[in-house]
């Protein structure tokens, strides 16, 4: 039977509970709301959530995604957020052998709540992409993945190369084609994984990226135009959470 040592029980059990918290992140970082001292709210009808509409995973379940109060349906990624957050911890666990789990798992919750931004919103706010900067580096200065100097370079790489694709490419189209949180993103993924796996990074999420655009263009689902904005972000953020783990 496989045994847990303590710090890798707390986040299995607590997994859920976070999932529901980068929900509420994803929820209200985006639209520029306090993320404490606000009581959780029905966005339909206003009515405070009870300690009992807020049980992770299980409220959801209970309640078939519905308000209880005025039965408005509750987006599904409420709950895929809490399932993925608790498959990470599970991930984590499995993976961890020199860095401790809990550590592992804090930098693929935050990537889990950048790509949730960017695919609800197209935005990766500051408070986001500057926590897993700092995050990154943390582990480097603690002797957890690439050495602090590394992480450095990979952030300067990071954030150097796509600020410089930005000016280009503003300077050749007259618009904006990368945001600045993307430029951000890169700095904190540059930290968390070095220079060497960046550019391969970069190359799985616009290769992925593309692939999905395309294949909703042939399914008819979302027509591909070059204005159209696609979550760059979200896969940065799953190809850098799938190369840190990788890299272990
Ligand atoms: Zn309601």
């Amino acid at each position: 039977m496989t045994s847990f040592s303590q710090d890798q029980l707390l986040i299995l059990l607590l997994s859920p509970a976070i999932g529901s918290f980068i929900g509420l992140l994803a929820d209200r970082l985006p639209r520029g709301e306090p993320i404490a001292l606000t009581r959780s709210a029905c966005r339909s009808c206003a009515r405070p959530l009870a300690p009992r509409d807020l049980m992770p995973v299980l409220s959801f379940l209970i309640t078939r995604g519905r308000c209880r109060h005025c039965g408005a349906t509750l987006p599904g990624w409420l709950l895929y957020t809490e399932l993925a957050a608790i498959g990470l911890a599970v991930w984590a666990v499995m993976v961890a052998e020199v860095i401790p789990a809990p550590l592992i798992a804090t930098a693929l919750w935050l990537l889990l709540a950048l790509c949730l931004c960017d695919l609800l919103w197209l935005r990766l706010p500051d408070l986001l992409t500057g926590a897993l900067a700092l995050f990154a580096l943390g582990l480097s200065w603690a002797g957890y993945g690439p050495s602090l100097m590394l992480a450095l370079i990979g952030m300067v790489c990071g954030a150097g190369s796509f600020w410089g694709i930005r000016l280009i490419y503003r300077h050749l189209r007259g618009r904006e084609g990368l945001g600045l949180g993307d430029v951000k993103l890169m700095a904190g993924l540059g930290a968390l994984i070095g220079p060497f796996d960046l550019p391969l990074v970069v190359l799985i999420a616009a290769a992925s990226l593309l692939a999905v655009a395309v294949s909703r263009a042939l399914t008819g689902t979302t027509p591909l135009t070059a204005r159209q904005p696609l979550p760059f972000g979200a896969a940065l953020a799953a190809a850098g959470g799938l190369f840190y783990v990788l890299s272990l």
